[in-house]
Formats: C-alpha cells, sequence, structure tokens
C-alpha cells in the first residue's frame, strides 16, 4: 500500500506599516489584496499595507 504525505500550505499575508515600518505577519484572509490598504497601525497609529502574501509549508 502506497502512503501519499499530503502537503500542507498554509497562506499568510505580511502588513507593513508605512509609517513607521513595523510589519506584522498574520493568517491570510479571502479579501486580501496586495498592496492594498488593510488597516490602522497599533503603534503609530499609521496606514497598514499588505506587503507580501505567501505560502508556507506546514509538516
Ligand atoms: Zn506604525
Amino acid at each position: 500500500m502506497i502512503f501519499k504525505k499530503e502537503k500542507i500550505l498554509l497562506e499568510y499575508t505580511l502588513e507593513k506599516c508605512s509609517n513607521c515600518k513595523k510589519d506584522n505577519k498574520r493568517k491570510y484572509q479571502d479579501n486580501d489584496l496586495l498592496f492594498s490598504k488593510c488597516g490602522t497601525c497599533s503603534s503609530c497609529d499609521g496606514e497598514l499595507f499588505i506587503e507580501r502574501i505567501f505560502s508556507e509549508e506546514v509538516s
């Protein structure tokens, strides 16, 4: 019997503040769009933009 190990990919979104450059990695959400505004920074109230969307393999 052949057992296939499935790879699980988790998608992440990296948010970055345009003001203080602080970034935050979080789970990807369906309506996330690259380089779009996604909120306000928790430390300086600047605008948060989506810097990167990527996926990581989970073993
Ligand atoms: Zn900030």
